[in-house]
Formats: structure tokens, C-alpha cells, sequence
């Protein structure tokens, strides 16, 4: 295995890892371990270059520093991405990225993410210790997404109460984009509260399983920017909060389980706050998941009760950053990032 270190201004360590006999080709990024040892998803897509895989795993591990540090779970920030298509998973590819991870000595810790599960990440586990979100049944805390959904929702719920002054989803329609282990979850909560659900994925099997299973209406992929709904809830790939969609959008909050969702966090930010678009930040509303494997490395071990008491602290999380922006007059990101960056310097003041 060919690994190269990459110098990147404002990144502890990144690096590309290349295996002629396994066919991987990956990058691992730390971006901060102010708080603790870099905790990220390993994510697999087929890229369209390197460039940007290398662009992907950047942004993805600065938003886990920064969601980390408001979640207070005592990680810095990491992630993963290999360049693969969905079929060319195999044990050999994981247990190759194993080796990879294993050569950041604990300074990376993995876990799952898109197009990555449990049983991949037991082929990680065969090279590697640095791995979370195994199965319970191995003393872990499991697949995270039913978690990051758990989050979303009682956030989707501080975003209602901000925007419509009323925390209930009853009778609110909410445009799920991307029906996958998260989506799908959030949107079972959301009906069972008696909301309705438009969904959009690019898997007609998830489609199908909405329509079937949560009575959602579908519409076609990019129809989801331009439905007529109260809550738009982004939950497949990040950037989808940009100059095209944001004059489309037709909703009164943004609130879903994507990182990176704004392409530009500070333009696209100011653009939904003229529009009056309440923007849940990204990194707030979905940090159930690594709350729950965060628990994981806790003395004594993943303990559930513990964890929903912490994802549901999300809501209040929200409602303060919603607070701040709203008193001070600035963006929902801004408030964010002034909360994650003081407890940043705070612990960075007293190592
Ligand atoms: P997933 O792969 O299970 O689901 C993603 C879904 O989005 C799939 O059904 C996919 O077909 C669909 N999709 C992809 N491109 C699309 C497009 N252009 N239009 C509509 N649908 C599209 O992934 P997931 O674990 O549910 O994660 C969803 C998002 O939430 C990702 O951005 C991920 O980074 C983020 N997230 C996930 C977790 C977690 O615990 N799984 C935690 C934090 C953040």
C-alpha cells in the first residue's frame, strides 16, 4: 500500500492511501483533535476525480470538529472517503482500509457512513481497533443512523417551534430528500406524529419502501426543491443549499440529517435568512449519531439510556442557536460556529 501525506493548510494530518491488489484508493483527514481523538464516518462514493474526493473528505471532517465540539462529546474531527462504486465493496477493499486507518495510531477513529454498514466496518475491524458503531451484540452501540435520525427529529421539532411557534409536526408537510437508513427513520417519526411526507431518492426501491410504508407522495429527484411544503429535510448528499435551489424553495425551515448542506456556509446562510428560511446548521441537527458512538469510548461502555438523554439535548441545543441568531441578528450557521468555536478555544485554553 502506497500512502502519501498531504501538507493542507489547517489540517493536523490528511493522507491517500493507493493498494494495487485490493484496488483501494482513499483519503483519511484529521482536521482537529483539540477535544479529543479525530471520531468520523468512512464514506464510499464514486467519485468523479480525486480532486473531489480529496475537496469531500476535507469539508466532512472540519463539520465533525465543529459538531463534535457544540455536541460536547469529547472527540475532535475525521472522516474517511474511498473511491468505489457501491459494487465494488468487498471484505479484501475494507480490510485494506483497515491497514490505512490503523497507520493514523488512534488519531483517526471510523465508523459508518454512506454507502458503509456494520458488516463493512467488521472487515475494517480485522486490521484495525480504531473502529466504532460495531454491532451491539460485540459491545459496541451499533448502526448510528436510527440515532442521527432520533436527532434530526426532536430538532425538525425546535425548528417548528421557531418557525410556526408550535414544536408539534402534526398536520406539517415535510419534503424528504433522500429516503436511506436516515431519511427513511426521520420519516417514520415524522408521520407517526401525523405529519405528511413528499420524498425524492434516486433508489426506486427507497421510493417505494416511503410510499408503502409512510404513505409518502414522490416526486421526481430534483421536483423536491420546488414542493410546497413547511419543512424541507435534506437527507442524501451535502451542498444542496445553493444559488439554484434556494430561490425555489418554498418552505419556512430546513432541517435534515446531510452534512455540508449549504455549498457556501456564509453566502448561502445570509441567502436563506433574507428569504426567511429558518436553517437548522447541519452539524447540529445530526449529531445523534456520533453522540451515540461517542458513548461507546466512555468508561464502562455504550450505555443506551445515557445516549438518548444526550441526542435529545439536541432540541434545546437548537433552540438556543436559534436564540442567538435571532437576538443578535445574524445567520444560524454564525450562531453555531461562535458556540463550537468557544468551546474550542475554551479547551484549547486550558490543555
Ligand atoms: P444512505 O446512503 O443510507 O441514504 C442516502 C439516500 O439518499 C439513499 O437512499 C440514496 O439513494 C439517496 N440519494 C443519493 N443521491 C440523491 C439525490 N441526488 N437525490 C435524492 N436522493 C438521493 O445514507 P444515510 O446514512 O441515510 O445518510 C444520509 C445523509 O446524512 C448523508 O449526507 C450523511 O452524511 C448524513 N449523516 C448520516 C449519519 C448517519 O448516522 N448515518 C450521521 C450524520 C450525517
Amino acid at each position: 500500500m502506497k500512502i502519501t501525506l498531504l501538507d493542507i493548510p489547517g489540517y493536523e494530518r490528511v493522507a491517500k492511501a493507493q493498494d494495487d491488489a485490493t484496488g483501494l484508493l482513499a483519503f483519511i483527514a484529521v482536521h482537529d483533535r483539540t477535544l479529543g481523538p479525530a471520531l468520523g464516518g468512512m464514506r464510499l462514493w464514486n467519485y468523479e476525480s480525486e480532486d473531489a474526493a480529496l475537496t469531500d473528505v476535507l469539508r466532512l471532517s472540519r463539520g465533525m470538529t465543529f459538531k463534535s465540539s457544540v455536541a460536547r462529546t469529547g472527540l475532535g474531527g475525521g472522516k474517511s472517503v474511498l473511491v468505489a462504486s457501491a459494487d465494488q465493496k468487498s471484505p479484501e477493499l475494507f480490510e485494506a482500509m483497515g491497514r490505512f486507518v490503523d497507520t493514523f495510531e488512534g488519531k483517526y477513529i471510523t465508523a459508518e457512513d454512506v454507502n458503509v454498514g456494520v458488516a463493512d466496518l467488521l472487515s475494517v475491524r480485522k486490521s484495525t481497533k480504531y473502529v466504532t458503531g460495531l454491532p451491539r451484540e460485540q459491545g459496541g452501540s451499533g448502526n448510528p443512523s436510527p440515532s442521527t435520525a432520533r436527532g434530526c427529529y426532536v430538532g425538525m421539532k425546535a425548528a417548528a417551534l421557531e418557525a410556526f411557534g408550535d414544536a408539534s409536526l402534526e398536520g406539517k408537510l415535510v419534503a424528504l430528500q433522500g429516503v436511506g437508513s436516515v431519511g427513511y427513520t426521520l420519516g417514520r417519526h415524522i408521520v407517526d406524529e401525523g405529519g405528511k411526507l413528499v420524498v425524492a431518492d434516486i433508489s426506486q426501491e427507497n421510493v417505494g419502501r416511503a410510499v408503502n410504508e409512510l404513505g409518502a407522495t414522490a416526486v421526481e429527484p430534483d421536483a423536491i426543491y420546488d414542493v410546497d411544503c413547511d419543512i424541507y429535510a435534506p437527507c442524501a448528499l451535502g451542498a444542496t443549499v445553493n444559488d439554484d435551489t434556494i430561490p425555489r424553495l418554498k418552505c419556512k425551515a430546513i432541517a435534515g440529517a446531510a452534512n455540508n448542506q449549504l455549498l457556501d456556509e456564509n453566502v448561502h446562510a445570509e441567502a436563506l435568512r433574507q428569504r426567511g428560511i429558518l436553517y437548522a446548521p447541519d452539524y447540529v441537527i445530526n449529531a445523534g449519531g456520533i453522540i451515540n458512538v461517542s458513548l461507546e469510548l466512555e468508561e464502562g461502555g455504550y450505555n443506551e439510556a445515557a445516549a438518548i438523554v444526550k441526542i435529545d439535548n439536541i432540541h434545546e441545543a437548537l433552540l438556543s442557536v436559534f436564540e442567538t441568531a435571532r437576538v443578535k441578528g445574524i445567520t444560524t450557521h454564525e450562531a453555531a460556529q461562535q458556540v463550537a468555536e468557544a468551546n474550542l478555544a475554551s479547551a484549547g485554553a486550558t490543555a
